[in-house]
């Protein structure tokens, strides 16, 4: 009896690039050997201010038929520097992992032979069993931002990464998701393919300069949410539900208060509920409008990034 085996004649390293001229040497010379070398390495400079993409150049020179190059004209962001890579990309699977060392790459060969020996499995997920370095702050911020995630989106990502192996089938059903706020990790794991996890640890002795401020996380945070989930819209309706059985029980005491002859304390409650009402309402039109701006980028409809260089094919102008 034979057992069957999916066959790996191309693969695929999906690399966004944001300011990571010191680490392409290493990391290509780690990665030129893999599947036996029957691969194709595309780095995407994701606007890149130092010399990333003279780096991408000379490697592509030095390594021809393996390295491919694509440009952004500005900064769009990793997960459209991810997407544009996929969408370049011509092997059975596709891994997708951080430019920075900070993956290690001796998990590749295992993660290949996951999806070698599965017939049945098309996403490998690398997940973290330590954390980078990260401040007390940090550290606190995404405990919070994943247990609001998990909650609203019922989508368990913790300690998940954006290193993924995908199977060609994954591939093309993400690169054609038409949104334009795209959350790599959560839509990868919405499209339900069968997965499997695969535990790395971050390699944390790398020097990372590139780590991510407070306000980029929040906004992160903010952004993924947003785009996968309503309940911070529906919770306002029981917020203003809550509101309104409490402002009942008060207008009840106050009422009964004033017949009794003991009419209501006077100012400070007043202004305390003010402010609170205030507050509510002033919070809840913010994410009201968060919506709504959700919206208005989602039906303008402009390309996720725009591509100034592609040093395989030839030039083209948008996504
Ligand atoms: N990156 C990118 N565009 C950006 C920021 C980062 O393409 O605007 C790339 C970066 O070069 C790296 C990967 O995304 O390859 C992860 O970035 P970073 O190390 O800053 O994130 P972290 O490791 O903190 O998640
Ligand atoms: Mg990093």
């Amino acid at each position: 009896m034979s057992i069957k085996k999916r066959e790996l004649e191309k693969l695929s390293l999906v690399i966004p690039c944001f300011n990571e001229e010191k680490n392409l040497n290493e990391l290509t010379s780690q990665l030129i050997g893999l599947n036996d070398g029957r691969l194709e390495i595309i780095f995407v400079d994701d606007g890149s201010k130092d010399s990333t993409w003279s780096s991408i150049l000379k490697l592509q020179n030095d390594n021809p038929g393996i390295i491919k190059g694509i440009k952004f004209s500005k900064n769009f962001g990793k997960e459209a520097a991810i997407e544009a890579g996929l969408k370049a990309c011509t092997g059975n699977t596709a891994i997708t992992l951080d430019a920075d060392l900070e993956h290690p790459v001796d998990t590749i060969p295992k993660m290949i032979a996951l999806w070698k020996n599965n017939l049945d499995i098309y996403i490998v997920n690398a997940v973290k069993v330590n954390r980078q370095k990260e401040s007390l702050l940090k550290k606190m911020f995404i405990y919070f931002y994943f247990k609001v995630f998990s909650f609203s989106t019922g989508l368990e990502l913790k300690n998940h990464t954006d290193f993924k192996l995908l199977d060609r089938v994954v591939i093309d059903k993400y690169i054609h998701l038409p949104e334009n706020n795209k959350f790599y990790r959560g839509l990868i794991n919405w499209l339900g393919f069968n997965a499997i996890d695969i535990d790395i640890t971050i390699n944390d002795k790398v020097d990372n300069e590139s780590g991510w401020t407070v306000i980029q996380l929040i906004k992160y945070a903010k952004n993924s949410i947003l785009s996968f989930s309503d309940l911070p819209l529906k919770s306002i309706t029981w917020l203003g539900l809550l509101l309104f059985i409490f402002s009942i029980g008060l207008s009840i005491d106050t009422v009964v208060k004033a017949m009794n002859g003991t009419s209501a304390e006077g100012f400070p409650t007043v202004i305390l509920l003010i402010l609170i009402i205030g507050s509510i309402i002033i919070f809840s039109l913010g994410i009201l409008g968060e919506y709504l701006s959700e919206i208005f980028n989602e039906i303008k409809g402009r390309p996720k990034y725009v591509i100034s260089e592609n040093v395989e094919n030839n030039s083209e102008n948008d996504s």
